[in-house]
């Protein structure tokens, strides 16, 4: 484990600017405002590799520098708080601990991007984070981090806090800005990207909140400090949320490029009552399962790359050998069935097939076609929905039919190795 992102957590007293100051706080903004130009903040971004810490991996420089292009008196930065992937909650760790570290990120990219308004997009889920975030921006506001003229200069932005109201699209980042516009959630087509066309339709730049308290490390350190930890293409750390049949769940720092076997066994101490582990999920509902086998990965972008895993959020669910496939995979269905805003109907009609598939198979009445039907509805979901919910939904269909086909099969002729599933239609 390391401690770099997360270091003040638990160090100092969440809303106590003092502390903050007394620990290294304001100097990245000090230093990017009094010494630097908009653009060279940019490029220590930028060298520093820092790839978003939201799930999609993108460089952060790069997105930086498309909006710092765009010739608009008006532009924005939202923070992406609205962390509802389930089985993730490393966000609130950050914005409970140290929301002046996100913010002093947001005030950062404000100045190299010329932006002058922000949002902090909070999940309506965590209503005493908003508090937080409101003293935080508050007191800020009072000592002259926000508004007009920050520190003196000629720079102005200010930030304003709104809620979801418990959509897990709204996630998604155009889905997002719709809410904020006072919209039903539901995604846009892209292109246009946000740094062109976002809230408003001004150029927008939206970074995950562990993206965003990077930021001012990056600046205060230095982008070979960051670089330090990491692997060459995966610089950096990464918060993973732990949850599931394992012994210490949690949230953790560790070094890109960690292997997941070193992350459940000796971060977490292996599995509970040392029962056989099945796989683990990697990256949210929305993630690939992991069998035992592949346990040796490194939570590295290329090389997950190479197995076809995104490492998402930093999910890692852990399942023992007590659950049974088809109903973790209907679970996980009911869940896409119920977040699917409508819009698309590849989304919205293929999650609702793939429940009555799996309630055939649950029950006993499968066959091989229904298996044929699973991987066509789940391939053209992921081929043609409008945005990351519908893409990638299927994501655990496709991984468990891989890796444990056997166990699908089984069902088909009427047997459920975990006793869960009530195969009646076969009996009969
Ligand atoms: P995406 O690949 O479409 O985009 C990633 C980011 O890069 C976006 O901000 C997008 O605007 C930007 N981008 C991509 N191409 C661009 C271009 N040509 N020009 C300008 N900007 C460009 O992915 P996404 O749909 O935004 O996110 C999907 C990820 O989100 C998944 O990996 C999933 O794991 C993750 N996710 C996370 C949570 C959570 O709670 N943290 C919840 C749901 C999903």
């Amino acid at each position: 484990m390391v401690s770099f992102v997360s270091s003040l957590c638990g160090k100092i007293s969440p809303l106590s600017l003092k502390e903050y100051k007394d620990n290294g706080g304001f100097d990245g903004l000090q230093k990017a405002i009094f010494h630097m130009k908009p653009h060279e903040v940019v490029k220590v971004i930028e060298d520093s590799n820092l790839k978003g810490r939201g799930g999609a991996a993108f460089p952060t420089g790069l997105k930086w520098k498309f909006i710092s292009m765009e010739n608009s008196d008006e532009k924005y930065i939202i923070c992406n708080a609205d962390e509802g992937e389930p089985g993730t909650f490393k966000d609130k760790i950050l914005l409970d601990g140290c929301p002046l570290q996100i913010i002093e990120g947001m005030i950062i990219a404000a100045y190299a991007t010329k932006a002058n308004k922000g949002y902090i997009y909070i999940r309506g889920e965590y209503p005493k984070t908003r508090e937080i975030l409101l003293k935080a921006v508050e007191i800020l506001r009072d000592e002259g981090y926000l508004g007009d003229n920050i520190l003196g200069q000629e720079f102005s932005f200010d930030i304003d806090i709104r809620s979801g109201a418990g959509a897990y699209v709204c996630g998604e980042e155009t889905a997002l800005i719709e809410s904020i516009e006072g919209n039903p959630g539901r995604s846009r087509f892209k292109p246009p990207y946000p740094p062109s066309e976002g809230l408003w339709r001004k150029p927008t730049l939206v970074n995950n909140v562990e993206t965003l308290a990077n930021v001012p490390l990056i600046l205060s350190f230095g982008a070979d400090e960051f670089k330090k930890y990491g692997t060459e293409g995966s610089r950096g750390t990464k918060l993973i949320s732990v949850s599931g049949n394992v012994v210490n769940r949690g949230v953790f720092e560790i070094e890109l490029g960690t292997t997941l076997k070193e992350i459940i066994y000796d971060i977490c101490g292996g599995t509970l009552k040392d029962k056989k582990l099945k796989f683990i999920q990697l990256g949210g509902s929305s993630g690939a399962c992991i069998p035992q086998s592949l346990l040796d990965i490194r939570l590295d972008f290329d090389e997950l790359r190479k197995y076809s895993i995104g490492l998402g959020s930093g999910a890692i669910l852990v399942v023992d050998e007590s659950t049974c496939i088809i109903d973790f995979i209907k679970n996980t269905m009911e869940f896409f069935k119920h977040e699917s805003c409508g819009k698309c109907t590849p989304c919205r009609e293929g999650n609702r097939h793939i429940i009555k598939i799996l309630d055939r198979i649950q029950g006993g009445e499968g066959s091989e076609r229904d298996i044929e039907l699973l991987k066509n509805i789940s391939l053209l979901m992921k081929e043609a929905s409008l945005c990351g919910l519908g893409q990638a939904a299927p994501t655990a269909i496709f991984t468990t039919l891989k890796y444990f086909g056997d166990e699908y099969k089984e069902h088909l002729k009427g047997y459920c190795r975990c006793g869960i599933c009530d195969m009646k239609g076969r009996e009969e």
